[in-house]
């Protein structure tokens, strides 16, 4: 997996803080409970120490855990979402907000010109009964009367394969049936970067059915973005086993994308969570929660 990541070299705009803690998590040298237990031998029961039911690994942090699910997890995938549905709506003119993570969207909602229409979280009508039938975004291109049907997850990094063959049968029967009931060529198009960041070969043919314009990279690093702060959240400023990999330079991102980690995390009332910064908004479950780009750097490790 790691050839699809070249050891980062998709993130060079990242700040050091953050490219430190991807190599932390996919070297396994995150100082969790389960770590604590297994490597260190200390009196620990390696439990998180959030749901108290998994072991407390790197992995389980970053998309394991349920007591994250329905906030840190849903922003991150709502962040790759936003920026997807915004690249599509430029391309096809439909009126966008000039920077991506302007954008203020309430889900679910539909945009439409004579071009295209884009709907987002909005649940397909079938004849039958179709289980899985809201994909993350449907995309009609009129004009070549293609539909994609888009999902984007961001899954363990061991998993990225096996979360594409996922989505593509999970829709199946959706894409049968839109293309008989619309009159149009539908496709699935699974989206899947891996929680550091990494992601497969398979996502630059999936991204070209789209639109080429849109940046895989930018994919990568809002991903990685995201993952590190939940990590920095959880286990404060003991993230990392050896203190050679040091934070020091969180609050000087120079990318042109936010690091807008700014919800409420509702589900971290442990007295074991460091106290979190830059509280400012509030997540509003899954389908909701849209951000703005409310602080311009990520304060976590000042606090
Ligand atoms: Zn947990």
């Amino acid at each position: 997996m790691r050839e699809h990541n070249s050891r980062l070299l998709w993130c060079h705009t990242l700040d050091q803080g953050t490219v430190s803690s991807i190599y932390a998590i996919q070297d396994q040298a995150v100082n969790t409970k389960q770590h604590q237990r297994d490597i260190l031998k200390a009196p620990v029961d390696g439990k998180c120490r959030l749901c108290v039911t998994k072991d407390e690994s790197a992995q389980h942090i970053i998309s394991g855990c349920e007591k994250l699910a329905g906030t840190y997890y849903v922003n991150r995938h709502n962040n790759l979402v936003q920026y997807i549905y915004w690249c599509l709506a430029r391309k096809h003119n439909i009126d966008v907000s000039p920077l991506w993570w302007h954008e203020n969207m309430v889900q679910p909602q539909i945009k439409e010109n004579n071009q295209a229409k884009i709907l987002w979280e909005m649940p397909v009508q079938t004849d039958i009964t179709v289980r899985h039938n809201r994909p993350d975004l449907i995309y009609i291109d009129k004009t070549n009367n293609k539909t994609f049907l888009i999902d984007i997850t961001v899954p363990s990094d061991y998993n990225i394969g096996g979360k594409e063959i996922e989505k593509l049968s999970k829709y199946h029967l959706l894409k049968t049936e839109v293309s008989r009931l619309w009159n149009t060529q539908a496709t699935v198009v699974p989206i899947v970067v891996g929680a550091t960041g990494i992601v497969a070969k398979s996502i630059n043919k999936y991204i070209e059915k789209l639109d080429a314009s849109i940046d895989i990279t930018i994919l990568q690093k809002q991903a990685a973005l995201h993952t590190t702060n939940i990590l920095r959240k959880v286990l404060g400023d003991t993230v990392f086993v050896n203190n050679a990999h040091t934070l020091n330079s969180t609050t000087q991102n120079t990318t042109q994308q936010p690091e807008h980690i700014s919800q409420s995390p509702h589900t971290l009332d442990r007295s074991d969570i460091h106290t979190l910064a830059t509280q400012t908004q509030t997540v509003r479950g899954r389908t909701r929660g849209r951000r703005r780009r409310d602080t311009h750097t990520d304060t976590i490790q000042s606090q």
